[in-house]
């Protein structure tokens, strides 16, 4: 079957799967007024519909990306787009700012910070005189449908236009400034928002464009800062953008294993100062030479007064006498490339917002575009602005619980992981009366990065309970061979940051060593629990031992899976730690590709990711580096298919487009070969177009953890720790604490994922029937749901549907569900 007849297979299938859903924070997602109707949308679908673009307020990482995908979704689907520059500003100042989009006019942008198109505060639009002018100026274009990429304020600002359109045009027509036929022909405005800012404080979405970009520039300045305050045991007082918001210095602090955040959500209490430098001295008893505090900008006391850097400096280097220094990062963070993650944000937001607004009615009022549970959803903008006001005024109040609570799920959930984890400490084992356990942990499969962080963070848990963490290295053969030593509290120290694998790791399972080998292993050490940290090859040991508990004892044991795959092929969850690193390292390398071929070199570069048969890499590399084209098992292709991707280039080399960019994943096809491909791409585009190959091998399970593998890996670290301990206390309650915990039972066996939103154990014998062994994938993947929009936004023609869940029941049934859950051990992704 062609790659053209899957997708539209794929896309027409009455039901998709859904691993991740939408409703944001509590609030409802809607499906305003029916303005998605959930049907597929095709090429040329909505002609001669007009719509424009701009971004206001303060800019951020991923602007960009979102504008390219709005402009290309809009042209694909047969709209007039106009690039509105300078946001609100340029459109009072009148028609110069519109500048109609061509596909081209995008070309290049997916990657660069900032907003090609402009961004300005104008003061002018908040009176009614500005409104009025911008307003004239966008019927006399004939533009009345707008998506705006802004912060709160540019929302708030698109609400209130809205809401004068008409009073505004009735306005113009009376004083004859606009003609009866543009009158008649903008009689109604439809807006769509998407929130573009670094702060991640609007109330609704669990991440706004630019957060995590910014989170990554925050995260290299901290590592860079913490090899120098090593070499002088310094203390670093670090300064954090994010206004009134603490999202960034508490994703931060959990990355950068920080000894202590302020924000301005969770002030500290009134004597915090003491409790402060009594955190820091301890952690330098405990070895540590160096500290990190995180000062969020807003950060203040419970009575409201700020907390600033300087005053947080005062008090460490006076009462500590310890060398301090404050770092202010300011506007470093809102800059540099954008990171994979918000590129694929704005390229799935972008898209939703045409669709969305091509739907959209006269009724239809304004909403957002966000992001819930790793699923685009729709949000009331009236009531998500309102909600975000609500928090500044909670805090205001000094309702400091309801202001986090008003931040949403995501937030919490990380405040109360950051908390945990800052509070830990080892425990002295002076009272004896519980049982302490002594656990394995073991890392096998290849390296990714952000497997030390799960280490670390399962460690430090274990040693506050007072259980022995035993490392096991090298995986089974490790084991085989002895090579087992205690991970004690300060032995972990600094782990959340490095990439690779501290423990080493071997691609071989537990079958290759010999159930018997590994059972007089674990007997010898006592281990009454063990986490297996890896890829494929580490659900299939867990599953491997527990389909052997009848033959051999020392497998009735708590048996734990935490994936961690830069293939992100791990049946159980929806990620796999390593893979948002081994993302970023590919487009990283990409972009860097691509601009060797800047000027006119007319060259196709075919770029080969790893990830076995499994196409993710493939794929979310293909959307968030522009590329033309990606190749993946899961997607078959014909010869059919690669001779119409080389016409495809040559068109392209005609335009003033003068490179190509195909991705390949390594199995993609056991013939269609890299080398293959780039020789046919040599022979048929000879006289266009030149073609290169890049294999890009081993770089991409390198480099340090991004914050979302190193964050995701302190709470997958966390959540085994607990279920563990959880099943050894049941057993043992069960066994009168005589027998050591025997356990048959197949909710002992168990992956750790991440689901829709939510931290969640499967047990293995359940996931077996939703595996494809022979090719080691999950039989079901969420992310191919993107894939119409890789071959849109690369100008190929696909059946694409929205991602949001737009069926009343849906929502419903995913309220329900969220709401059983809430009490259960939930995070968010970031
Ligand atoms: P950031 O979060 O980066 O600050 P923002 O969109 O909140 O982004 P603002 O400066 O608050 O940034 O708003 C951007 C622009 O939106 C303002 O300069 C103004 O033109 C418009 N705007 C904001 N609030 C209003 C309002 N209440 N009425 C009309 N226009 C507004």
């Amino acid at each position: 079957m062609s790659q053209k007849e899957t997708n539209n297979l794929k896309t027409e299938e009455p039901k998709r799967e859904r691993t991740t859903s939408a409703p944001c924070g509590r609030l409802k997602s809607h499906n305003v007024n029916g303005v998605q109707e959930g049907k597929p949308v095709a090429k040329d679908q909505f002609s001669g519909r007009t719509l424009g673009v701009f971004t206001s307020g303060g800019d951020s990482q991923g602007m960009n990306a979102t504008v390219r995908a709005i402009v290309r979704m809009g042209i694909y689907l047969g709209c007039k787009v106009y690039l509105i520059h300078e946001g609100y500003q340029g459109m009072i100042d009148g028609e110069q700012n519109f500048k109609l989009a061509t596909w081209t006019s995008v070309s290049g942008i997916v990657g660069l910070g900032g907003t090609v198109i402009g961004s300005a505060r104008s003061s002018e639009f908040r009176e009614r005189s500005g409104r009025l002018r911008a307003a004239k100026n966008l019927a006399k274009a004939g533009i009345n449908s707008l998506v705006c990429i802004g912060g709160d304020g540019t929302l708030t600002g698109a609400d209130l236009f809205k809401k004068e359109w008409k009073s505004l045009l009735d306005e113009l027509l009376e004083k004859n400034e606009l003609t009866n036929e543009e009158f008649e022909n903008n009689k109604f405005l439809n807006i769509v928002g998407i929130v573009g800012s670094i702060d991640n404080d609007f109330c609704g979405t669990d991440m706004t464009v630019g957060t995590n970009s910014a989170l990554h520039r925050i995260i290299e300045a901290i590592d860079a800062i913490v090899t120098t305050a090593f070499s002088h045991q310094r203390c670093f007082v670090m300064e954090v953008m994010g206004r009134h918001c603490g999202y960034l210095a508490l994703a931060a602090g959990l990355a950068s294993e920080a000894d202590w955040i302020f924000i301005p959500e969770h002030p500290p209490e009134p004597n915090w100062e003491d409790h402060l430098c009594k955190r820091l001295q301890y952690h330098r008893i405990a070895g540590h030479r160096l500290n990190i505090v995180i000062v969020a900008e807003g950060a203040c006391d419970l009575e409201g007064n700020p907390i600033t850097s300087e005053y947080v400096k005062k008090v460490i280097s006076t009462r500590l006498k310890i060398d301090t220094r404050v770092t202010i990062l300011g506007h470093v963070q809102r800059g540099g490339a954008t990171s994979a993650y918000d590129r694929v944000l704005g390229a799935r937001l972008g898209s939703e917002a045409v669709l969305a607004l091509m739907m959209s009615h006269d009724e239809s009022p304004p909403f957002v575009i966000g992001i819930s549970g790793n699923q685009p959803c729709y949000i009331p903008l009236v009531e998500a602005v309102e909600r975000t006001k609500n928090v500044a005024k909670a805090m205001a109040n000094f309702e400091f619980r309801k202001a986090i609570e008003l931040r949403g799920a995501s937030f919490e959930r990380n405040l109360e992981t950051y908390i945990k984890m800052s509070k830990l400490q080892p425990k002295l084992l002076v009272d004896d009366s519980s049982r302490h356990y002594t656990l394995a942990v073991m890392n096998i499969g290849a390296p990714a990065a952000g497997v030390n962080s799960v280490i670390r963070s399962f460690v430090r848990q274990a040693a506050s309970i007072g259980c022995t963490v035993l490392a096991i290295q090298d995986g089974f053969e490790g084991l085989a061979a002895g090579l087992v030593k205690e991970l004690e509290w300060k032995s972990v120290y600094g782990w959340t940051g490095i990439g690779g694998s501290l423990l080493g790791c071997q691609r071989i399972d537990a079958k290759k060593i010999g159930f018997g080998n590994i059972a007089a292993k674990l007997k010898k050490y006592n281990i009454e629990g063990l986490l297996i940290v890896g890829g494929f090859e580490a659900f299939s040991s867990v599953l491997q031992l527990s389909e052997q508990r009848e033959n051999f004892r020392e497998f009735c044991i708590p048996l734990l899976c935490v994936p961690a795959t830069i293939s992100n092929n791990v049946p159980g969850s929806d990620f796999s730690i390593g893979c948002d690193t081994a993302l970023n390292e590919i487009v990283t390398i990409c972009d860097k590709i691509k601009q060797s071929a800047l000027g006119s070199k007319r060259r196709v570069f075919l770029v080969e990711t790893m990830g076995g048969y499994c196409g993710y890499l493939a794929s979310v590399v293909g959307l968030a580096s522009g590329a033309d084209q990606s190749y993946i098992f899961e997607e078959p292709f014909t010869i059919n298919d690669i001779i119409e991707d080389v016409r495809h280039l040559k068109e392209k080399m005609k335009s003033e487009l003068k490179r190509g960019l195909l991705i390949r994943n390594e199995m993609a096809n056991k013939h269609y070969t890299s080398d293959f491909m780039q020789n046919l791409m040599s022979e048929e585009g000879k006289g266009v177009f030149s073609a290169r190959a890049n294999i890009i091998g081993h770089m991409q399970q390198g480099g340090v953890p991004t914050p979302f593998d190193r964050n995701l890996g302190i709470k997958f670290g966390n959540k085994a720790l607990v279920k563990m301990i959880e099943l050894l206390n049941k057993t043992a309650r069960e066994n009168k604490l005589t027998e050591p915990p025997y356990m048959l039972n197949k909710d002992s066996s168990l992956v750790v994922g991440i689901r829709r939103s939510q931290i969640q154990f499967t047990s293995v014998f359940d996931l077996v029937e939703q595996t494809d062994f022979e090719h080691r994938l999950p039989k079901h993947q969420w992310w191919l749901n993107m894939r119409p929009l890789i071959r849109i936004l690369g100008k190929h023609e696909a059946v694409y549907k929205s991602e949001v869940m737009t069926k009343d029941e849906d929502v419903e049934e995913f309220i329900e569900d969220r709401d059983e859950k809430e009490d259960e051990d939930a995070a968010t992704l970031y």
